[in-house]
């Protein structure tokens, strides 16, 4: 079925399975790894290995670490009781970023790892929301700001969250629309970003 020898064919196989990564990017990769030398591709196939033996999911906030509880919860400097909610672990490098008037972000994190999409057949269930419910109902958080992307399924995750922590001693603000509408906090710039934070309102 393939051109190339078994060990080659199964590397290639394994390349395009990545994001962004097609046939062509695939070969020239595999192909650079067999001129590479024994070092660099034993280096990269350890940090391969290494990435799912010593990461996990903090169990305070979900965010990817490799102590638990991860750096954020464990950080005696920064406001624990102010949680700020994310779709992905990716999207906290975003929030970090923002530099406004008021400084950098100061809280913590929840990381959800989705959003709701009724489409896709994502409902509550599959979100990883209940540790963050657990922390409002224990009294542990004064702010929840709703961080999630100003996209359909961002928006709907936000009011459910909403709607979920009504009732409890907490606050809760949505994140200003000075991330373009639709578009993932992710690439947000760090100005955008601040504003965001500074013009979020009560929900
Ligand atoms: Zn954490």
């Amino acid at each position: 079925m393939s051109r190339y020898a078994e060990p080659m064919a199964r590397l290639i196989e394994e390349l395009k399975k990545l994001p962004g990564v097609g046939t062509k990017s695939a070969q020239r990769y595999a192909f650079h790894l067999l001129r590479s030398s024994d070092e660099d591709a034993s280096a990269l196939a350890e940090a391969v290995r290494g990435l799912k033996a010593s990461l996990r999911l903090c169990s305070i906030c979900n965010n990817v670490t490799d102590v638990d509880p991860c750096a954020y919860c464990a950080s005696p400097t920064r406001n624990q009781r102010l949680v700020c909610v994310v779709e992905e672990p990716t999207s906290i490098a975003a929030v970090e970023r923002a530099r406004g008037a008021q400084g950098s972000y100061q809280g913590v994190y929840h990381v959800l790892h989705g959003t709701l999409s009724p489409l896709h057949g994502v409902g509550p269930e599959q979100l990883r929301a209940s540790g963050l419910v657990s922390r409002v109902e224990r009294g542990d958080v004064d702010e929840v700001i709703l961080a999630t992307s100003p996209t359909l399924e961002g928006e709907a995750t936000a009011s459910w969250l909403a709607t979920a922590l009504r009732g409890f001693p907490v606050k809760v603000t949505r994140i200003a629309t000075g991330v373009p509408a639709g578009s993932d906090i992710e690439y947000a710039d760090e100005v955008t970003m601040a504003r965001a934070l500074e013009g979020r309102r009560d929900v």
